[in-house]
């Protein structure tokens, strides 16, 4: 499998050419990539791809190894999420739902606008007022916002506690480290781009007011134990150790994006169960953030509620994307339903023209990893037992329907 492995990586640099996006991260040898400025046709790319999905079924990986199991079933996986994202490239078109399932192994379930009005009415009693419901949100979170020559300072204590909790239950590769930097006019609010060596570059983008909860979220999603963990262990465990080099090469729009937002998301909530985090917010970052500790409470609970509404922006992504809404309508949507600002809409709908049906992977995905988890025992009552299953989880090429 290992040489298939070196055709994966190949294809996917390859297919990087056509689709910058496509290639989120390489740290395999530098020698793999092609040169600037040839370009493999698409359907030269797709027809390997192939090739090496009938490779890949002539193969039964040995029965007493779950990780080999687990690899190979991903290769084979990945290389037809490929397949399906070069037919996208070459003009064919998916509804929402074909193009998640094609390319992210997974469907988001339909939701009705009257799902979201039992947190809706919620909201209209916990944020009571004049004006529209999202100018009350937007007028309460004011207090909440963190002013922009704390920032660094906010955050800096957020990834400092997360990683602290991390290694608790983590051991990480020696070095492991990343620099965060602030940006500007991006359609997302951060990311994460691994550099290997167990190195990452965070970005946090300003254009918008950012709210306390970001603090934590974000060092969370982003750093510890996210994205920034997750590659380094699939660094250290499968590309060093194993010699997989399929880890080396991340693919975006590719099942495995599933499995690092779900991850990054139910990460945040793995290092933080509920009662810590808001000791730790009352604590450490509501004061140097220079808010009233005394609101945490009142300002968790009309996040927590807030939260209940994150499928409604799947909704507006999959009525936009199909074409029954124009953008107008789904940033509309967006504020009505998901509680965002106008502005914070405007952006969505723009990460939507970029990232597509990609949404799905951060509340989908967090879902089924956290159901996933907690299946095998890994609860808040028993937090190692939790740590333990995310952990190996991270460490594993696991497919979004491998974690039903
Ligand atoms: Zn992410």
């Amino acid at each position: 499998m290992n040489a298939i492995a070196e055709q994966y990586v190949r294809l996917v640099l390859a297919l990087g050419q056509h689709d910058a996006a496509y290639v989120d991260a390489y740290y395999g040898p530098p020698e793999w990539k092609p040169a600037s400025d040839t370009k493999q046709p698409l359907a030269g790319i797709d027809a390997a791809a192939d090739k090496l999905i009938a490779r890949l079924a002539a193969i039964t990986p040995p029965a007493a190894s779950e990780l080999e199991k687990l690899r190979h079933r991903y290769l084979t996986r990945q290389l037809e999420s490929m397949r399906a994202r070069i037919a996208m490239l070459s003009g064919k078109h998916l509804t929402f739902d074909q193009e998640s399932q094609a390319l992210y192994d997974a469907v988001a379930p339909v939701h009705p606008d009257a799902d979201f009005q039992t947190t809706l009415d919620e909201l209209k009693t916990l944020l009571p007022g004049q004006g529209s419901l999202i100018e009350r949100y937007d007028a309460f979170r004011n207090a909440f916002q963190i002013p922009s020559d704390r920032l660094g300072r906010v955050f800096d204590l957020a990834i400092a506690e997360c990683r602290s909790r991390t290694l608790e239950h983590a051991s990480l590769p020696p070095g492991e480290s990343f620099t965060v930097e602030y940006v500007r006019n991006k359609s997302w609010s951060g990311y994460n781009w691994y550099q290997g060596h167990y190195r990452s570059l965070i970005q946090v983008n300003v254009d918008l007011p950012i709210y306390i909860d970001r603090a934590i979220d974000l060092a969370g999603h982003e750093g510890y134990p996210g994205h920034h963990v997750y590659n380094a262990l699939l660094e250290k465990h499968l590309m060093r150790d194993r010699g997989w080099v399929e880890v080396s090469v991340y693919a975006l729009f590719s099942p495995q994006s599933l499995i690092a937002e779900g991850t990054a998301n139910y990460g945040i909530e793995v290092a933080f169960p509920e009662h810590e985090r808001l000791a730790f917010e009352r604590a450490v970052l509501f004061p140097a953030a220079g808010l009233d500790p005394s609101r945490v409470d009142e300002y968790y609970t009309v996040q927590k509620a807030v939260d209940k509404l994150s499928y409604a922006g799947n909704e507006a992504a999959r009525r936009y994307l199909n074409g029954e809404i124009d953008r107008s309508a789904a940033a509309d949507w967006l504020t009505a339903f998901a509680m965002m600002s106008p502005k914070r809409a405007e952006q969505r709908t723009r990460f939507f023209d970029e990232y597509r049906s990609y949404v799905v992977n951060y509340n989908l995905g967090k879902d089924l990893v956290k159901q996933y988890i907690e299946s095998r025992g890994g609860t808040d009552q028993d937090p190692s037992r939790r740590w333990t299953e995310f952990v190996a989880l991270l460490v594993s090429p696991r497919l979004p329907s491998g974690l039903r």
